[in-house]
C-alpha cells in the first residue's frame, strides 16, 4: 500500500515534500510549524513573506531550504470550534489540496503531520479518520499516480490511532 504511518520528527524525513500545519499568516508559529521553520532556516521565512498568507483549507508551497525535502507544502488547518463551523470539510480540504499541489509538482513521496490536532484542538480520532479517508479518496481519483504518502505522528496517541485505522 502507498500509505505509511511512522512516529517521529517530520523535519528529518527524506521525502520530496513535507507538509506544514501552518497558520493563515504563513509566517511561522509553534508546534510543527516552528520546528519546520527552525530546521529549514531563515530563507524559508523570506519566501513565506511573498506568499500573502493562505486561507484555511488551502495550501501553498515553498522550497525546503536546509531540509532534506525539496519542497514544503504549507496548509492551514481549521481551529476546532466545536465541530459546527465546517471544521471536518476544511481539514479534508487541507489534505486534498496538498495532494493536488504535490501532483502538480511531480512529487513522488510526501509526508503529513497530524494537521490541526495540536494547538488547533481538533479531536484526534476524527482528524485521523478524515485524514485517511481523504488521502484514500485522492488515490482513488488518481489511480496511476506514483505517490507514497507517509503520516508522521509525533505523539503516541496519534500513532496508535493511525495504526488501528489503517489495520
Ligand atoms: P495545529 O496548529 O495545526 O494544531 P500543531 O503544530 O500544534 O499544529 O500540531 C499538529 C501536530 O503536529 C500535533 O499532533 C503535534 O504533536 C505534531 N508535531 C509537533 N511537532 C512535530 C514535528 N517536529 N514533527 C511531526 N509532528 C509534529
Amino acid at each position: 500500500m502507498n500509505i505509511k504511518v511512522i512516529k517521529g520528527d517530520i523535519t528529518r524525513l527524506d521525502v520530496d515534500a513535507i507538509v506544514n500545519a501552518a497558520n493563515n499568516t504563513l509566517l511561522g508559529g509553534g508546534g510543527v510549524d516552528g520546528a519546520i521553520h527552525k530546521a529549514a532556516g531563515n530563507e524559508l521565512l523570506e519566501e513565506c513573506r511573498l506568499l500573502n498568507g493562505c486561507n484555511t483549507g488551502d495550501a501553498k508551497y515553498t522550497k525546503g531550504y536546509r531540509l532534506v525535502a525539496k519542497y514544503i507544502i504549507h496548509t492551514v488547518g481549521p481551529v476546532w470550534q466545536g465541530g459546527n463551523s465546517n471544521e471536518p470539510e476544511l481539514l479534508a480540504s487541507c489534505y486534498y489540496r496538498s495532494l493536488e499541489l504535490a501532483k502538480s509538482l511531480d512529487i513522488k513521496a510526501i509526508a503529513f503531520p497530524n494537521i490541526s490536532t495540536g494547538v488547533f484542538g481538533f479531536p484526534k480520532i476524527q482528524a485521523a479518520e478524515i485524514a485517511l479517508k481523504t488521502v484514500k479518496q485522492f488515490l482513488q481519483a488518481n489511480p496511476f499516480l506514483p505517490i507514497e504518502i507517509t503520516f508522521v505522528c509525533f505523539d503516541d496517541e496519534n500513532y496508535d490511532l493511525y495504526h488501528q485505522l489503517l489495520g
